[in-house]
């Protein structure tokens, strides 16, 4: 068994059935990160460590990778620079649902969605509710900053403010993984000019108590929110780090469970 899905044959992916195997589904985005970072960065940081998470845990849970889901919805603000690829949001529910569908019909039990872009994780959560209704099983949809964000808050070196979009955060992941980056255009610090006590600083920072849909107020110059320019590759090792070693945990837990027993 490959942990590349699409490496698998058919009697692979069969024997992959019979172990149990956790699949899991990165998915991310193609838009504008600035003019520092590349369109895909949100696909490549949910890839990055969904592969990751893989190869720590080989030899030890079978777990296969499946190939990101790339375009997905965003807001149309981020649509001012050239790169975004947009997909309704229903479209987005509808096809997250059916590939997710067709792994269960395949007769595999434990997939996780591993979500690297802000504006879906509502999207994914009905997609996730109406295939538990459907199917004998639980989907689980984990999105990549949260895994994140106890390392991240201990290593930041950007205020509250500098971590929202293209920032330190996704700067520094990308700089670890080896992708393009070129930090001698890296915008400094563009803060949300939004702000409520009732929303969060930052992905990292407070918590939302509701959901309000500001980026078209934002107005962003650049296409950057917070500070890229304090990103550093170690700073993403540490982060990448530390994502991973909580998505195992998650990974092992959930290949452990099993639904109660009537
Ligand atoms: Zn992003």
């Amino acid at each position: 068994m490959h942990s590349d899905f699409l490496l698998n044959s058919s009697l692979e992916i069969e024997e992959a059935v019979q172990k149990n195997a956790v699949v899991l589904l990165p998915i991310g985005q193609v838009e504008e990160h600035g003019p520092h970072l590349p369109v895909g960065t949100d696909t490549f940081i949910a890839e990055g460590i969904a592969k990751r998470v893989a190869a720590a845990l080989e030899g030890e849970i079978p777990v296969l990778v499946m190939p990101a889901v790339w375009s997905t919805f965003s807001v149309d603000a981020v649509g001012k620079w050239p790169g975004l690829i947009k997909v309704r949001t229903r479209t987005v529910i509808d096809l997250v649902h059916d590939i997710v569908a067709s792994l269960l019909r395949m007769g595999f039990r434990k997939v996780i969605l591993m979500n690297g872009h802000g504006n879906n994780p509502e999207l994914l959560q009905v997609a996730l509710r109406e295939l538990a209704d459907e199917f004998e099983a639980t989907p689980i949809l984990a999105n990549v900053w949260n895994f994140s964000a106890e390392t991240f808050n201990q290593v930041r070196r950007s205020a509250p403010g500098g971590a929202v979009h293209a920032c330190e955060y996704e700067t520094s992941l990308m700089l670890a993984m080896g992708y393009p980056v070129d930090m001698s255009k890296a915008p400094s610090g563009e803060s949300l000019r939004f702000e409520s006590e009732f929303r969060a600083q930052d992905n990292f920072v407070g918590k939302n108590l509701v959901t309000w849909s500001t980026w078209k107020l934002q107005k962003s110059r650049t296409g950057v929110y917070g500070d890229p320019t304090v990103a550093t590759a170690e700073t993403g090792e540490k982060v990448i780090q530390g994502t991973v070693e909580k998505f195992v945990a998650l990974v092992r837990e959930y290949y452990a469970w099993e639904p109660p027993v009537d």
